[in-house]
């Protein structure tokens, strides 16, 4: 008779959780057993001391009730530390942090775009060549040859592509073996999260066992040495452990700005490749597998077209076939030359210029380590306002803008407050050797 409170403490704890609530069961009673039960009275196990204390001070009197309800007699509680349950609840809590962090910055879902960004499906030219045959060598020797592999290029040109198509082939030839693609704003927030929830562990832990690591748009890590000195640490132990890591940015590591000596280091001291703008007959290949990936049938003068002026990025011929294959799918008309030059006049228009201001302001913003909306704002800080008499200076030199266009472009400036930075950048150029030598950097990103 005395064992049957013990036995039946699931009954008495379901008892307690509708007289309590699930919120309050959940914290206080979820991890309690009963251990025995002598003398009338019912040994409860608990994780800790203090939660002994708690309940022993707040629901003593509940729970006696309940149990006595159920033994048929009255009954006492006493509350006992249970060292296994300790660990179980610190399983537990381990557990719901990982979960939290999985929540707030979830891990990019690369999977889901395997079939689109897969590696077969990359055009090769020669302005991607070097970085292609990187990529597959690393995915023949995970963490052997090109360790770590850095892939840089201007917005669109196929980093990501490249990326994530490694993640997946990596997967599918390891399939145990963990590979993570997150980018360095996911990576960041992670970070910090777990940094202010204690869950550093976890973080860690997170990253511990991992076959390759591939962490996307670097450049976000400029202005944050917190983070910086993380990853340093994560790059560290992985690649100690044979982990493949693979990373991509706007620029090169050393032009972007604000980023410590001793990650730059370490992200040259593998395998650096540039992505550059596609010439004609590669941008001619990319048009066909874009116009079979969205089902239209493009003649060949249409794909010429679309080669001939779309010649700034591969997003850019992208959406050139993605504007072609919704005309065709609203007037249920195959798209000839004539439907393709009115489909596309605003990309015709646009393409005089050999680069965008939205190009020089991403460039810029990379170079000096700032958010792309900053160079737009109205801010005035030193770092800000340096920055963007740069980005003026280039666009005037490498784009020809006009000084209205520039100024409404950059944060609705009037127009002599642009020449007077034109001229101010100008004339710095030609004493500030380090200016100098940004200048050229950031004007061979564009290939001029
Ligand atoms: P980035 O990360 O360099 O800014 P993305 O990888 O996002 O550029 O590429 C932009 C788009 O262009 C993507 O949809 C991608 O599939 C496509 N793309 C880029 N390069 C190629 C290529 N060589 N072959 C096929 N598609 C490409
Ligand atoms: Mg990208």
């Amino acid at each position: 008779m005395e064992t049957t409170v013990v036995a039946v403490w699931g009954k008495v704890l379901e008892d307690i959780r509708k007289e309590v609530g699930e919120t309050r069961y959940n914290l206080w009673f979820k991890n309690t057993v009963a251990i025995s039960s002598r003398d009338n009275v019912i040994e409860v196990g608990t994780p800790s001391a203090f939660l002994a204390e708690w309940l022993e001070t707040h629901y003593m009197r509940v729970m006696a009730r309940i149990a006595s309800a159920h033994a048929g007699r009255a009954v006492s509680i006493r509350f006992v530390v249970d060292g296994n349950l300790f660990r179980g609840q610190r399983k537990q809590e381990e557990q719901a942090k990982r979960e939290l962090l999985e929540e707030v910055a979830p891990a990019d879902d690369v999977r889901l775009e395997a079939e689109r960004y897969s590696l077969s499906n990359f055009i090769v030219g020669p302005c991607n060549s070097i970085a292609y045959a990187a990529a597959q060598k690393v995915v023949e020797q995970p963490g052997t040859a090109y360790n770590p592999l850095f892939l840089h290029g201007g917005v669109g040109l196929g980093k990501t592509h490249l990326l994530v198509g490694i993640s997946n082939e990596v997967h599918r030839k390891y399939k145990r073996d963990v590979v993570e693609y997150v980018s360095a704003e996911g990576f960041t927030n992670r970070f910090l999260f777990a940094l202010r929830n204690g869950a550093l562990d976890a973080f860690r832990a997170r990253y511990r066992n991992a076959r390759l690591l591939v962490i996307d748009d670097v450049h976000f890590l400029a202005n944050k040495p917190a983070t910086q000195d993380e990853f340093l640490n994560t790059f560290n132990s992985l690649s100690r452990g044979g982990c493949q890591i693979v990373l991509a940015s706007d620029s090169h590591p050393k032009l972007i700005g604000k980023l410590k000596e001793s990650l730059v280091n370490r992200f040259v001291s593998g395998m650096v490749a540039k992505l550059d703008k596609p010439d004609y007959r590669t941008r001619v290949e990319i048009v066909k597998c874009k116009a079979e990936l969205k089902r239209v049938a493009l003649p060949q003068e249409v794909i010429e077209f679309v080669a001939r002026h779309a010649q700034g990025s591969v997003r850019e011929i992208e959406g050139a076939v993605n504007t072609l294959a919704a005309f065709a799918s609203l007037s249920r008309m195959p798209v000839d030359a004539r439907i393709a030059a009115e489909a596309l006049k605003g990309l015709v228009e646009s393409g005089q210029r050999p680069v965008s201001l939205p190009d020089i302001e991403a460039v810029v913003a990379t170079y000096s380590g700032l958010t792309e909306g900053e160079l737009r704002s109205r801010r005035r800080t030193q770092a800000v306002s340096q920055a963007r008499h740069l980005a003026m200076y280039l666009a005037r030199n490498l784009g020809s803008f006009s000084y209205s266009e520039i100024g409404a472009y950059f944060g609705r400036r009037n127009h002599s407050s642009v020449v007077s930075a034109v001229e101010k950048v100008t004339r710095q150029v030609g004493t500030d050797h380090d200016l100098a030598r940004a200048v050229a950097a950031l004007r061979s990103e564009f290939g001029l």
